[in-house]
């Protein structure tokens, strides 16, 4: 894997007091700002049509995790929707790591975005729009609190179903979200913590920003259609690659996620994380299994092993 050149902030940089940033720090039209004044015009496109790109890179214990990886899904994103950025990928990887340095925060949750923008003419031609590009640094934040980590997950499968691939390319990470907030309110509704949507054949799909994998036998699957290619997901077919498990990606029905063995969820929001309970079901005996325990433990592991991660230098 390349390491990254990290750039230290500049002079003026060192000298913004972190301690007043605790909500974060944000960097926007060449400058870095505190959360609370990073703010874009509503004419921007990326607001008014959700015609915009992004990435989500963790930090964890002052080390990002997989950045290279992030960045390339980035950047072939940003392609793919015909957009320009105005930083190549050193500096766009000194602006992510100047605003988690400029926070403080020892474990973050750092996005980068590329919207539409808008034209200066008001044109409604989307060439004609300025692409703008925005990055922050907030604190961490997971998908699933510490008692479901231990306990699992209650998932609940909606029957709502993800946009279809030759209407928006899910392999670009996108904000076209009400599909998954209306399966969350589906969750919610039947008492569940959080929901799996469905592909247009009717197998699973993914949730609210989370990837998910069964475990039978001893082999693990994830949906291959229709969903993000998460860099998560990714790390659990590394993972088991390293450790000698078969993991495909391939559909899931709704029978065979209910009968699996064991059943998690994986996001850069969280990691790898169980679900013991779908619908009315426990999962298997309803506990944690063995084999999401050792891909959990491993995934933490991985994350000081400068294989797979970057040191963020603070001031
Ligand atoms: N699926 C969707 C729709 C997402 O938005 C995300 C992350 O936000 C994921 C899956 C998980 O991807 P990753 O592991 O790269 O965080």
């Amino acid at each position: 894997m390349t390491q990254l050149l990290l750039v230290l902030p500049t002079v003026d940089e060192h000298h913004v007091d972190r301690r007043r940033y605790p909500q974060g720090i944000a960097f926007m039209d060449g400058q870095y700002l505190p959360m609370s004044e990073a703010k874009i015009s509503v004419l921007d496109w990326g607001f008014l049509h959700s015609d915009a790109t992004y990435d989500t890179v963790h930090v964890w214990s002052g080390r990002f995790f997989r950045l290279d990886l992030h960045l390339d899904r980035f950047f072939g994103g940003v392609e793919r929707l015909r957009m320009k950025l105005p930083y190549d990928r050193e500096k766009l990887a000194s602006i992510l790591t100047t605003c988690v340095a400029l926070s403080g925060h020892r474990s973050a949750y750092v996005e980068m975005i590329c919207t539409r923008g808008s034209s200066p003419t008001f044109s409604r031609d989307p060439r004609q729009a300025e692409n703008r590009f925005i990055a922050f640094a907030v604190p961490f934040g997971s998908v699933a609190n510490k008692e479901q980590l231990e306990r699992g997950l209650h998932v609940a499968i909606s029957e709502t179903v993800r946009i279809p691939p030759k209407s928006v390319d899910p392999t670009i990470k996108n904000y076209h979200w009400l599909d998954l907030v209306k399966g969350l309110f589906d969750g919610y509704d039947v008492g569940a913590e959080t929901a799996l949507i469905l592909d247009m054949n009717g197998h699973i799909a993914e949730g609210p920003g989370f990837n998910v994998f069964v475990v039978k036998d001893g082999s693990l699957r994830t949906p291959s259609f229709g969903v993000l290619p998460g860099i998560t997901r990714r790390t659990v077919f590394d993972l088991c690659a390293e450790i000698g498990l078969s993991a495909t990606a391939a559909d899931v029905s709704r029978a065979e996620i209910k009968s699996a063995d064991e059943v998690f969820i994986t996001s850069t929001a969280g990691g790898i994380m169980p679900v013991t309970r779908i619908d009315d079901d426990a999962i298997a005996n309803g506990r944690v299994g063995l084999v999401t325990r050792q891909l959990m433990n491993l995934y933490w592991q991985k994350h000081d092993d400068p294989a797979w991660s970057t040191a963020v230098i603070y001031p």
